[in-house]
């Protein structure tokens, strides 16, 4: 479909972000299942959880657009949670891995602040502020989860898979 505007490039963002979501859904079990360090688990499905409610305001979002949820396919999340899916089949020590974890956790993340935080803007843009206090919360819970993921690194991983031995 050509895009005339930037409702139309709005939208197709929107379902772009909305493909990644539900496919970030389906990988981040697998990602607490690999996880070690309780607090890391802890986060992790934290944001699982968040990420279900993010799905509905999304569904929310498209209601009040009127417009259909469905149609992209976001090739950039299928390529993170490849890599992501390699990582956690390659044999590493525990603390290795949880920090490699979250390596490819704040990949997921930054990617989905990039896509709000434009996603945001054309809301803005659009005049459409209901849409965009949704699209703010969403932004901002990304933020967030990806602050939580850093201090957990900078605070115990990262130091604990530096002085593994072996
Ligand atoms: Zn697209
Ligand atoms: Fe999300
Ligand atoms: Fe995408
Ligand atoms: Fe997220």
């Amino acid at each position: 479909m050509k895009l005339n505007n930037l409702k139309d490039l709005f939208i197709h963002e929107l379902k772009d972000l909305y493909n990644a979501e539900h496919q970030i859904l389906k990988a981040m079990p697998k990602m607490i299942d690999a996880a070690a360090a309780v607090e890391l688990k802890r986060a992790l499905k934290d944001h699982l959880r968040e990420t279900e409610t993010q799905v509905e305001r999304l569904d929310k979002v498209f209601k009040m657009l009127d417009e259909k949820a469905t149609g992209e396919k976001c090739k950039a999340m299928e390529g993170i949670i490849r890599e992501s899916d390699e990582m956690i089949s390659q044999r590493a020590d525990k603390n290795v891995m949880d920090a490699a974890l979250i390596s490819m956790a704040q990949r997921v993340e930054h990617y989905e602040i990039a896509g709000y935080g434009t996603v945001c803007t054309y809301a803005k843009q659009l005049g459409m502020h209901d849409v965009l206090d949704q699209l703010q919360m969403i932004l901002s819970e990304e933020k967030k989860a990806d602050e939580t993921l850093t201090y957990i690194a900078e605070h115990n991983i990262n130091m604990k898979a530096e002085h593994n031995a072996k």
